[in-house]
């Protein structure tokens, strides 16, 4: 028999018994179908990365990541939204940077969910079935736990982001799923951000305590950061504290913990951060601190996890400069930085963006900065990459809906998780406006996407709200609402429609980072002044604003749809339709001014200088 190698996980497969895959005029082999899956999601990378898997020593790494989700690869169901996409492009830029990262998360055998919506944009969800394996390597080392009183066995599976300049970075995916737990225990890693009060407490077990003990077990012994990306991870504060602190001792050494510890904040309201009664906590945790510390640490009355961070961290920080604003005033107490979140420039740039920055800033993957020259562009080269990337989702949405989409088409996207807060349907909430519009403009076609939490009936009501007004006005705008979105469908999107738009109420927007994906590939944003947009916004030169600058104005949201209305009628519309080339000099700002700025590459340089020094 003839062998190959699989290019995802370096593996020498039978040809006869392998999964096939054409690329590129040849035929790739693979062991298994997730492999072949991670692959055809992005072959480029691993085109630069045929040998196998090589040991990523363990005691050279100084930062440990902890994170709730991580989007790593198309084929692993290991994410939700927002939080989960910039931490796999966190991980990913620090592979690229070499910066000396170990990240630590859960498996997820069932993933989030996958989502279908009926004619009425009623969402129905599936459990998602993948099998770890190919790029995942199980780890031959286990540790324990205690969780109700009973002993739970963890595993981990390691996988590799591998950067553009070959740089590997270990990702561990901790697991509970074996035969010697409690079937209840075994099901702590099978859903993201499901269950109940009790099952997310001990998911956030095994990741705080369990990662720590872990990277002990595997021989991380130099971490000198730990960085919880989010509140999820707090936990692990108290298992340092343990260690830090001499056997029956109770002079706890609050400070050694502190010192080590980093803390990013992601949301602006309280009833964000995760909060636990501390009946649950004793009964879940049992006794690994006593409750005096706890409440000293988290709070009297519940153990919340963004105090226990803040109050365990030496540097904490929001994600955009406004949300850093907020959270201060939320806890003027503590000193809270920001440092705005950023997308990974390779992973979000469409392929004919790709080609063309190739050709005109060499150097740009891995020095995303250069995008700046960007300005050098010529209105041609941008327009036909644009064409090419717009073709490319038309032929999506023509694969998943049977609907054939007009290129020449005025195309508005909107995707992110469908929660109350980002209103999906301020765009709709004044039908007339919009048909007035393309009789007066030109046509216009709307893409929406995004799923909403099992649990969140208001988010789901307003996907049907989506879907009804679609239908109303079925003859005169082309609306879509495309089912499940995910990483690859919003690479897509975010690449493919002529304008990114963002509607969330204000100050709830922490930082948004979808219009940053849209800025790689040209695609200006109409965005109320929120997150990252009150950095990225100049009107008129890298896209344009709805609602005003300052917090002190409350905001009003049909003063906003007038606005949106407005702008889309007597500004952008007609830009597009009729001065194309001045249209083309803001892609061309959007590029030069926002993707140069708004990457992950710049993100963890900030990390690296302000908080893990
Ligand atoms: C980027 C991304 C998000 C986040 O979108 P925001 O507009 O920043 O909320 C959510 N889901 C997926 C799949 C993404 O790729």
């Amino acid at each position: 028999m003839i062998s190959a190698k699989d290019p995802v996980c370096g593996m020498t497969v039978f040809r006869e018994q392998a999964m096939t895959a054409a690329y590129e005029g040849r035929t790739w082999y693979f062991c298994s179908e997730l492999c072949r899956r991670s692959f055809l999601a992005d072959p480029e990378r691993y085109l630069g990365a045929r040998e196998p898997s090589e040991i990523v020593s363990p005691s050279a790494r100084r930062i440990a990541y902890f994170t709730m989700e991580a989007a790593l690869d198309p084929a692993m169901p290991t994410y939700s939204g927002g939080l989960g996409v910039l931490a796999g492009d966190t991980l990913r830029s620090c592979a690229d940077l070499k910066i000396p990262v170990v990240g630590v998360s859960l498996l997820y055998w069932k993933g989030y969910f996958e989502q279908k919506l009926d004619e009425w944009g009623n969402q129905q969800e599936h459990p998602v079935t993948w099998e770890p394996g190919g790029p995942l390597r199980l780890l031959p080392v286990t540790v324990s736990l205690t969780i109700e009183g009973r002993t739970v066995v963890v595993q981990a599976w390691q996988y590799e982001p591998v950067g553009v300049t070959g740089g590997r970075l270990p990702v561990l995916l901790l697991d509970t799923n074996r035969p010697e737990n409690a079937p209840e225990d075994r099901e702590l890693t099978f859903w993201l951000y499901g269950g109940d009060e009790r099952y997310r407490l001990a998911q956030e077990i095994v990741l705080g305590i369990g990662g720590v003990r872990m990277l002990q077990a595997l021989g991380y012994t130099e971490i000198d950061r730990f960085h919880m990306n989010e509140g999820h991870a707090a936990l692990l504060t108290l298992q340092l504290l343990r260690d830090a602190t001499p056997v029956g001792s109770t002079e706890w050494d609050f400070a050694a913990v502190r010192r080590r510890c980093v803390f990013t904040t992601h949301t602006p309201v309280p009833a964000g951060h995760d909060q636990f009664a501390y009946d649950l906590v004793r009964c879940v945790m049992g006794d690994l601190l006593p409750l005096e510390v706890l409440q000293m640490l988290g709070g009297r009355d519940r153990l919340n996890m963004t105090l226990l961070g803040f109050n365990m961290s030496t540097h904490i920080n929001g994600v955009a400069k406004r949300h850093g604003e907020v959270s201060q005033e939320m806890f003027p107490g503590y000193a809270i930085d920001s440092i705005t979140n950023g997308i990974h420039s390779v992973a979000w740039t469409s392929e004919p963006f790709r080609q063309l920055y190739d050709r005109a800033i060499p150097g740009w993957r891995t020095d995303p900065f250069s995008l700046r020259y960007a300005i050098s562009l010529s209105n041609q080269d941008i327009w036909d990459a644009h064409v090419q990337a717009k073709t490319r989702l038309l032929d999506e949405v023509r694969r998943r809906t049977q609907r054939q989409l007009n290129l020449d088409a005025f195309t508005i996207g909107f995707a992110r998780r469908a929660t109350l807060y980002k209103r999906a349907d301020l765009l709709l909430s004044a039908p007339h406006e919009l048909i007035e519009t393309v009789k007066q403009v030109g046509a216009l076609q709307i893409l929406f996407a995004g799923k909403a939490h099992p649990k969140d009936e208001p988010g789901k009501e307003m996907i049907r709200r989506v879907v009804q007004a679609a239908k109303q006005l079925e003859r005169d705008v082309t609306i879509l609402y495309l089912d499940n979105y995910e990483l690859l469908l919003a690479r897509l999107m975010t690449a493919g429609v002529d304008l990114w738009l963002n509607t969330p109420q204000r100050p709830l927007e922490a930082s948004g980072t979808s219009g940053m994906k849209a800025a790689h590939n040209g695609v200006p944003s109409l965005s109320v002044l929120d997150g990252w947009w009150l950095e990225g916004h100049i009107e008129g030169v890298t896209g344009w604003s709805i609602g005003s600058r300052t917090m002190a104005q409350k905001p009003d949201q049909p003063e906003e749809a007038r606005e949106l209305y407005q702008k889309l009628r007597w500004t952008i519309m007609p830009m597009y339709y009729r001065s194309r080339d001045h249209w083309i000099d803001v892609m061309r700002q959007t590029i030069a001014l926002n993707a140069s700025f708004f990457n992950t590459h710049r993100m963890v340089q900030q990390y690296a200088a302000n908080a893990y020094v």
